[in-house]
């Protein structure tokens, strides 16, 4: 096992990976930027190194200054955590070159999934359903007006680098999808570097459910069941729940074994997610598989009992996954609300400053995923997640009072929060009913379908 990790990241996934090597008995550095120099990683951390100014650019992304900093501490190992370099090949590299455990799966794999197009066909070939759609990055406006004649409308413009939602775009008519196929280019283009994009079906009011897959360096693939991520604004998560109320145990298994299967055949190894949507006749299609540690890992957490982040680390130490399929269960109902600093009164427009006042909830079934305080100011230069609330119950409707009545007592002011989409969602029928579809966040806010 390694007795010295350095964790490349900030906020409360810093603070979760921080947390999971002190129970590990594991030695943890901080690396931080000039904003974070407050922040709550930076303090439980046992050392902690200025990387940079305060841009992303400038620290978080900034891979020399990552690399020094693990090199004067004398990391064996460093945790991505997600965002910034968490899907970077090259940074993987960079780290293995350094002699510096990468706490996540192989380059190779990185750079396939990098590549959503490469990667549904990949899962195609072992037999997984994907989303129809074009099997190569679409250059001309002519060829997508050919795909969408095949497939028909609606269609989803989306970029073959894309993630947290960008570069994606909708079209129910020829006219839409010329002048939709450029903007989803140049936004690829601006978010990622590389304006391919690719043409899906556009599948009505579906929803997202993912599987959690872990795999050793030993071949050994297990799944952890499905995380329902169906409450969504523009295609960010804002609700994650653990098991999905759509689900019964016959799709659920099915689901699950395609899952284990796709991550086998491209040889994945340590915590990935294999994404799903699903719809309205169950018909269930791959989108795409995230090589790292998701936000919503917690309610997976919290229905098999199992560590993710430790088990990262134990993976990457080489260790054998402890336990087959057939020892994995599912105990009650998670779920996790985001909370941002944002305004929902306000097209949730970022809500960065001070907090003066903040005050977290607590008792049975509950958990705050946090670096936040009272007196903590929330800087403006990077995401805007705050806090995650997990609730945990014998039943789904037993994790939902718990998330009512823990939303009840949070209190974080005078920034503005989605702590009030929250609470009005968890007191929604159709919510309460688990009839949901990814247009639902932005039905109940009545912001446009897309
Ligand atoms: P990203 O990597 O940017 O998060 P994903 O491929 O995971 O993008 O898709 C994010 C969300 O966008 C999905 O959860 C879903 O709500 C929506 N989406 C993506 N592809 C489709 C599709 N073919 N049909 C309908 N919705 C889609």
């Amino acid at each position: 096992m390694f007795s010295k990790i350095l964790i490349a990241n900030r906020g409360e996934i810093a603070l979760r990976v921080i947390r999971a090597c002190k129970e590990l008995g594991i030695r943890t550095v901080a690396v931080y930027s000039e904003a974070d120099v407050n922040s709550l990683h930076v303090r439980f951390a046992d050392e902690a190194i200025c990387i940079g100014a305060s841009s992303s650019a400038n620290s978080y992304l900034n891979i020399p200054g990552i690399i020094s900093a693990a090199e004067i501490t004398d990391v064996e190992a460093l945790h991505p955590g997600y965002g910034f370099l968490a899907e970077n090949p090259h940074f993987a590299e960079v780290c293995e070159s350094c002699q510096i455990k990468f706490i996540g799966p192989k380059s190779d794999s990185m750079k396939l999934l990098g590549n959503k197009m490469a990667t549904k066909e990949a899962m195609k070939k072992v037999g997984i359903p994907t989303v129809p759609g074009s099997d190569t990055a679409v250059k001309t406006k002519e060829d997508a007006l050919a795909i969408a004649k095949i497939i028909k409308y609606p269609v989803i413009i989306k970029a073959t680098a894309g993630g947290g939602g960008k570069g994606m775009r909708v079209a129910h008519n020829d006219v839409r999808l010329a002048s939709a196929f450029y903007m989803a280019q140049s936004e690829a283009e601006a978010a990622f570097g590389i304006p391919d994009v690719y043409i899906e079906k556009y599948i009505e009011r579906p929803r997202h459910i993912e599987f959690q897959i872990l795999a050793d360096a030993h071949d050994h693939i297990i799944h952890l069941g499905e995380r329902d991520c169906t409450i969504q604004r523009r295609h960010q998560k804002l609700v994650e729940e653990s098991p999905s109320p759509l689900l019964n145990s016959k799709l659920r298994k099915k689901i699950g074994e395609l899952a284990v299967k796709g991550a086998k055949h491209i040889k994945y190894v340590n915590a990935g997610t294999m994404e799903f949507l699903v719809d309205q006749e169950f018909n269930f299609f791959f989108m795409e598989m995230n090589a790292r540690i998701q936000v919503e890992h917690p309610v997976t957490e919290m229905v098999t009992g199992i560590d993710l982040i430790k088990e990262q680390i134990r993976i990457a130490a080489g260790d054998k996954l402890g336990y087959n399929q057939d020892d994995i269960t599912f105990k009650g109902h998670a779920i996790e609300c985001r909370i941002n600093a944002e305004d929902p009164e306000n097209n949730f427009m970022p809500s960065p400053g001070k907090i003066e006042t903040y005050h977290a909830p607590g008792g049975r079934g509950v958990r705050v995923d946090s670096h936040v305080y009272a007196g903590y100011e929330i800087p403006p230069h990077y995401d805007s997640m705050i806090a995650k609330l997990i609730t945990h119950g014998r039943t789904r409707n037993e994790a939902i009072y718990t998330m009512q009545r823990a939303l009840d007592e949070y209190v974080v002011s005078p920034v503005k929060t989605t702590l009030t989409f929250h609470r009005r969602v968890m007191s929604d029928d159709a919510f309460l009913r688990g009839e949901i579809d990814t247009g639902y966040a932005e039905r109940i806010t009545q912001e446009a379908e897309i």
